[in-house]
């Protein structure tokens, strides 16, 4: 080779300083490209091992031979080699990657870079040319962008989810036919909005969806199932998990999004938790229907069997037919039609409570009086239950309530306390704590098991069985709708074996409070 001043760069400035000779093994030592020079016309006049290594000929077989052999056939009858020759030519340095053949025919992906020669004085010397074989490379580039069109064609034809990307601040880039289909946009209406487009407005103000795009980047995954919008703005019950994606230098590129659409799903559970509710209110409704027809058919046996007594007693001796002996008969058989319209009165009340709010016919009176009224009523059935009464009510509580309803409520924890708890003492406190009256009835019968506490106070439900004590489940209820209506509440406290506390709050609004509300009634 000619004594030559290299214009490519500084490295080759130097190298004839070290010798031409030292430079020639140098570059014929590098095995892992093809170094190599042309003359002006594309003639190769240099090759290395890297070169022989890579093409398969032999320093030989092409110095002397035109460069254009490398090409394949097309590229040649197109004229490429020339091509890039001239665009050397004219910008110094050509790059480019490509297919070459080797010497047995086979290609390979070339990585080449051609640069001109010239002297001081401008006039081109040759090319020197550096390939590089980066099949491997190649190929694997190339099976990545495959895998990466599979999958991108298998997320397009998933149908029941939404699969699409979103830019790391939360923007939509990509879009497949489950987003298509759940949300009902297209790609193009929704390519670069906002996710929040999605979220229900009341979630877009609490900041719902920036939060799950922080919770995913921080945690790498956020999960949600809630109220999501289609375009239209109907609701569906969506599954949303969020993933945040990072490169391998731990930068957040952007996120997935999957998104489920639960809607059927939960419509059908509602559906069936609502069949189920239905069915267990008519299982309970039948037990009370048998209840209650067991309830009403004691007094009627009994009622029955009096009249019978007196249409005997008429029939076989009317001369008996007297006052002092019918009499009794008489009076007893007005009990248990008593009793009867007792129960049937109780049934009409909860049918009545039940349809809507008990109406209250509110009145200004002295609870504690009221109180001893109650117990003044019971005093026959408090007798028979063999039990004894304490009243502790220190002080008058004047307030407004619905007396009739107020005394109701008492009287029926009074008479639990005499059904449940017989031979024994029952303690009614009235108390006043600031605004709030309170009735309580304190017995120390056979106490509530905790599980049963807060049962007791729904309509039929029963802690005890109907064959040791009659009832109809409904005391506790009407006790509980009276207190809620007067904006108190009631509830128990028991101790299994020690007794039970029932205890009903109302809040004390006197007639001067009323009449500031201008709710005052006659
Ligand atoms: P009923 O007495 O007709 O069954 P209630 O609604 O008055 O209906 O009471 C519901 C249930 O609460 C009763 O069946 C009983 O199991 C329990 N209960 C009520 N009062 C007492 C009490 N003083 N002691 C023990 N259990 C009670």
């Amino acid at each position: 080779m000619r004594e030559t001043t290299y214009t490519a760069g500084d490295t080759a400035t130097h190298a004839p300083a070290l010798g031409e000779a030292a430079f020639r093994v140098l570059v014929d030592n590098i095995r892992d490209y093809a170094v190599y020079m042309l003359d002006p016309q594309g003639v190769v006049v240099s090759w290395n091992s890297g070169a022989e290594r890579i093409k398969g000929y032999s320093a030989d077989e092409v110095i002397g031979q035109h460069f254009r052999m490398f090409y394949l056939l097309e590229e040649q009858d197109a004229g490429k080699p020339e091509q890039e020759l001239q665009m050397a030519r004219e910008s110094g340095r050509f790059e480019d990657e490509a297919w070459r053949l080797r010497k047995d025919g086979s290609r390979f992906r070339a990585y080449v870079v051609v640069t001109a020669l010239r002297n001081t004085a401008g006039e081109l010397l040759g090319f020197a040319k550096v390939t590089q074989d980066v099949t491997a490379r190649w190929q694997a580039e190339q099976e990545l962008r495959e895998s990466e069109k599979r999958f991108r064609l298998l997320v397009d034809q998933v149908r029941d989810y939404a699969i699409f990307l979103l830019s790391p601040d939360g923007r939509i880039t990509t879009w497949n036919r489950g987003a298509r289909r759940m949300k009902g946009y297209t790609a193009d209406e929704v390519s670069g909005r906002f996710l929040s487009l999605f979220y229900l407005p009341e979630d877009v103000a609490r900041g719902k969806p920036v939060r799950l795009l922080k919770q995913a980047a921080v945690e790498g995954v956020a999960h949600d199932v809630g109220w999501r919008l289609r375009k239209g703005g109907e609701r569906f019950w969506a599954d949303v998990t969020i993933t945040a994606l990072y490169d391998s230098a731990g930068k957040l590129y952007g996120y997935t999004k999957v998104v489920r659409d639960l809607t059927e799903q939960l419509e059908a559970e509602q559906l069936a938790r609502a069949y189920e509710a239905a069915r267990e209110a008519i299982k309970v409704r039948d037990e009370f229907l048998s209840i209650a027809s067991h309830e009403l058919r004691t007094p009627l046996t009994a009622l029955n069997l009096q009249l019978q007594g007196i249409k005997l007693l008429m029939e076989r001796n009317p001369a008996a037919w007297n006052p002092e002996r019918t009499g009794g008969a008489i009076g007893r058989a007005l009990e248990s039609a008593e009793r009867l319209s007792q129960l049937v009165d109780t049934l009409l009340d909860v049918s009545r409570i039940s349809a809507g709010r008990i109406e209250l016919k509110l009145s200004t009176f002295d609870l504690a009086t009221a109180v001893r009224e109650a117990i003044e009523r019971l005093a026959e059935l408090i007798r028979q239950a063999s039990c004894e009464v304490h009243i502790h009510a220190p002080e008058a509580i004047e307030g407004r309530w619905d007396r009739l309803r107020v005394e109701q409520a008492l009287m029926n924890l009074i008479s639990n306390a005499c059904k449940y708890a017989p031979n024994s003492r029952i303690d009614i406190r009235v108390e006043r704590d600031g605004e709030r009256a309170r009735l309580s009835v304190t017995d120390t019968g056979p106490g509530i098991a905790p599980e049963n506490l807060e049962q007791i106070f729904v309509r039929f439900e029963r802690a005890v069985s109907s064959q040791h004590y009659g009832g109809l489940g409904l005391g506790l209820f009407v006790t509980r709708q009276i207190a809620e209506a007067h904006g108190g509440r009631v509830w128990v406290e028991s101790t299994v074996g020690k007794g039970s506390t029932f205890t009903i709050e109302l809040p004390v609004v006197t007639a001067a409070d009323s009449a500031q509300n201008g709710d005052e009634v006659g």
